[in-house]
């Protein structure tokens, strides 16, 4: 079982994360290894993205999906981890080139510097013309070297957009993404992510449709810029949590990683609700969204391909479902009256 865990620390404004991702995480990867498995470091990259997804979305709470991306100029084009309000979670990632079995973010993403780490808060009940809210960072920090872990790239991020001290440690292999996250505590209003979130569309960062997402105003919103880096308390903790390496990670349960990092803190710790979620993959897609995409190309586009191919197959990126159209289920698309979707999926 896949598990959160969430704490305190006792008269100090630090609050912690820890998430374990094992049997819906070996499910991400069991599902595409039937189309090609990805190369380890794109793996346990995808892996790493799962657990700070969520970890973010648990942080924040947030009513709609919480979507990780990085893309780049190297092999690597894509990496995308989405984690919903329930912790459902998927990730995946296009890969176009070889992978090193070495590699690491630079040169997996990073080759030419052009790679970017995108967060987008997508809300489950949007308003009339309400736009997913953005924030982007580079994937090299403020001397414009580039950053190896997925983790600097997200500190930095935190502390860009939620003037937020935070110290994450990721790691990720083929049976278990995990992370633990520390964090300040926000102040209260417009001056973090959630408060922002839930603000409506006027005051976030809009994504202009077709073009390239805004970067949200961050000098607006500097209400506890001044506490950065000052908090002892923080420091304290964030040190501690630095100590974890990659492996005592992967292989220590939560009981037993949280009492020998913070054994000398007073941690009180959240026992969630029997009916909490907890961590589990999921996938998204459905039918009626691939109709929507299908009628986005086009009836020409679309009765090419079944004149090439006597059919259409899309395969789910994120879960490997194939949906399936044939000249009828094609032809009956793109008749006006129809309201349900034509065809059958199957699982494969
Ligand atoms: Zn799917």
């Amino acid at each position: 079982m896949s598990e959160l865990h969430k704490f305190l620390f006792e008269g100090l404004p630090v609050r912690g994360m820890l998430v374990r991702l094992t049997d819906g995480w070996r499910e991400v990867l069991s599902r595409r290894a039937t189309a090609g498995a990805f190369a380890a470091p794109v793996r346990a990259l995808m892996g790493e993205m799962a657990a700070a997804a969520v970890l973010m979305q648990s942080n924040i709470k947030f009513n709609g999906a919480l979507v990780l991306q990085v893309s780049g100029d190297g092999p690597v084009k894509l990496a995308v981890a989405e984690a919903q309000s329930d912790l459902a979670f998927r990730a995946t990632a296009t890969v176009v080139g070889e992978v090193p079995a070495d590699a690491r973010l630079e040169a997996m993403l990073n080759v030419h510097g052009q790679g970017r780490c995108a967060i987008t808060l997508d809300p489950k009940d949007k308003l009339p013309g309400q736009q997913p809210y953005q924030g982007v960072v580079p994937l090299h920090g403020d001397r414009r070297e580039p950053l190896q872990e997925l983790s600097q790239v997200l500190e930095h991020y935190m502390l860009q957009s939620e003037q937020l001290d935070t110290r994450l440690v990721l790691a990720a292999n083929d049976e278990i993404a995990a992370g633990l996250l520390i964090q300040r505590l926000p102040v209260e209003g417009e001056g973090n992510l959630q408060g922002r979130a839930g603000a409506g569309p006027s005051q976030v960062g809009p994504t202009p449709s077709g073009g390239t997402p805004a970067q949200p105003a961050w000098g607006r919103l500097s209400l506890n810029e001044d506490e950065i880096g000052l908090s002892e308390g923080f420091n304290r903790i964030a040190h501690l949590a630095s100590t974890l390496t990659r492996e005592e990670l992967l292989t220590i349960d939560a009981e037993t990683l949280l009492h020998r990092l913070f054994w000398q803190e007073r941690l009180l710790r959240f026992v969630p609700n029997a009916d909490a979620p907890q961590p589990h993959f999921a996938c998204t897609c459905n039918r009626a969204r691939v109709v929507r995409m299908l009628k986005g190309l086009g009836r020409e586009e679309v009765e090419g391909v079944v004149a090439e191919q006597g059919r259409v197959e899309i395969a789910c990126e994120f879960c490997g479902v194939k949906y399936h159209f044939d000249p009828v289920d094609v032809g009956e698309l793109f008749t006006p009256q129809r309201d349900q979707p034509p065809g059958s999926s199957t699982v494969n």
